[in-house]
């Protein structure tokens, strides 16, 4: 929030609550979400993903009206579910809210349940529910509230394998859920991974056929068996138990839940992968431990330059948070930590891991106030997503553009961070974008420190 005026928020540094539904309901196998919500919602949800992944993202939507907004918006809901079968014939329906729905308290479980006795279509399709009004939290706390709600439905009792149960974080890209796939493979270990849009959103080029529901995304049959797991190790360190979908399965199953940051950075990555060796019993590979020191030996040699580097980190709490510690384990500063969330633990945590300690903490906050105060302490490089592009414009601090989401580039789904080798690519980024700084403005600013004191003389 911009404390110069009393409740204006100036480019807000956020998005609202059902985008992350939306994305997690696209981690589903042959999902679709409807939204119980006027049409500009769905519209301009579809638009950010669309544009971020570069792939085609259909939103239904029950489009009410005003006369829907004080009759109520049951019938209009019906009618959308009826459309959604008849056009995409999907095995699940993941209905979101937005404000309006919530606003005026629409009880969607009875109209679902009235829908599905009414069209005799039980156990012949997955319609769940999640109450994601904008003004409820940001797509961080969408995405969370809407996996939990996937895991209250469709998790049963179920016998026990020997897989594990792996939560992924917000945010990654579909290219780190592949990457996470591709480690455990090398560990030659198994996950039901939830949820899983790294195909969804990011399908391969099959010509000319196209598929209104892409192939990939988690089975139900396997959501249902994430009760027999060894353990679930869930990606988010900042949730409280409430929202957290890996406590349900362990207070409702008594599958022991582990939380880790997004395996961003050296520490954050060696948190996963101990974990992984401690609950398969299994020795850390080669491969992976010659990563591991071929990604010191390269934090070693860019640590000179990065030790320049005076960071502003913004974004959804998660990235922020392993972000920060990346910067902070390379010798960057992280002078400026940013959140749209109202998330009260990031702050309390980084201030007792961090080394660096002059951390100006910005919660639920907006890019106008962000700007000023980067500025204000010589901040020389941002990272997040697009819309921090005003951080370049007005204040000609260069921007990293990272996480969700990244309308202005091309490859925000293919974007890598994970583990030790794309740590490692990252960091190159950065240290890269510092030195590109640095010599730009070299001559510059030697002639105005020294030739020109020397004139003068
Ligand atoms: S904030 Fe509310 S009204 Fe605005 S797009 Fe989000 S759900 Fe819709």
């Amino acid at each position: 929030m911009n404390k110069n005026y009393v409740d204006v928020n100036i480019n807000p540094c956020k998005m609202c609550m059902p985008m992350g539904g939306a994305l997690a309901i696209k981690g589903l196998e042959n999902s679709i979400t409807l939204m119980h919500s006027s049409q500009g919602c769905s519209t301009y949800i579809r638009r950010h993903i669309a544009q971020h992944f570069n792939e085609p993202m259909d939103i239904a939507s029950s489009s009410l009206t005003e006369e829907a907004t004080v009759y109520g918006g049951g019938n209009k809901l019906k009618k959308a579910i009826t459309n959604v079968i008849k056009v995409y014939n999907p095995k699940t329906i993941g209905i979101t809210t937005s404000c309006l729905a919530e606003t005026i308290g629409e009880d969607i479980e009875r109209i679902v349940s009235e829908y599905i006795v009414e069209n005799n279509l039980k156990d012949k399709i997955n319609i769940f529910y999640s109450g994601t009004p904008g003004y409820g939290g940001t797509e961080n706390e969408g995405y969370y509230y809407t996996v939990r709600k996937i895991v209250e439905n469709y998790v049963k009792p179920s016998k026990k394998h020997n897989k594990i149960n792996i939560i992924t974080g917000y945010f990654l890209s579909p290219a780190e859920i592949r990457e996470i796939k591709n480690m455990l493979k090398i560990f030659g270990v198994e996950a039901i991974i939830l949820p899983d849009y790294s195909e969804t959103l990011d399908a391969p080029y099959y010509g000319k056929k196209y598929k209104r529901i892409p192939s990939g995304g988690t089975k139900i049959i396997d959501i249902e068996k994430m009760s027999g797991s060894l353990a679930t190790i869930e990606l988010g360190v900042l949730l409280d138990d409430k929202k957290s979908p890996g406590k349900y399965i362990e207070d409702i199953f008594g599958v022991k839940l582990y939380r880790l940051p997004l395996p961003i950075g050296l520490k954050n990555s060696d948190k996963f992968i101990k974990l992984l060796s401690k609950i398969f019993n299994k020795q850390i590979p080669k491969e992976i431990v010659n990563e591991r020191r071929r990604y010191i030996d390269g934090m070693i040699d860019s640590h000179k330059y990065n030790g320049e580097g005076r960071a502003t980190i913004y974004g959804s709490p998660e990235m922020v948070y392993s972000l920060a510690k990346l910067c902070d384990e390379n010798g960057i500063k992280p002078v400026i930590i940013a959140t749209g969330s109202e998330n009260k633990l990031l702050q309390e945590k980084l201030e007792k891991e961090l080394k660096y300690k002059n951390i100006k903490f910005l919660i639920d906050t907006d890019f106008e106030t962000i700007g000023k105060i980067s500025k204000e302490k010589n901040v020389n490089i941002a990272l997040g997503n697009s819309d921090g592009k005003y951080l370049t414009e007005n204040y000609k601090i260069p921007l990293i553009r990272t996480g969700f989401h990244v309308h202005d580039r091309v490859g925000g789904q293919r974007e890598n961070r994970l583990f030790y080798k794309e740590s490692m690519n990252f960091l190159d980024k950065i240290t890269n974008c510092l030195l590109e700084n640095k010599y730009s403005v070299y001559r510059e600013k030697m002639y105005k420190n020294y030739f020109l004191e020397e004139e003068l003389l």
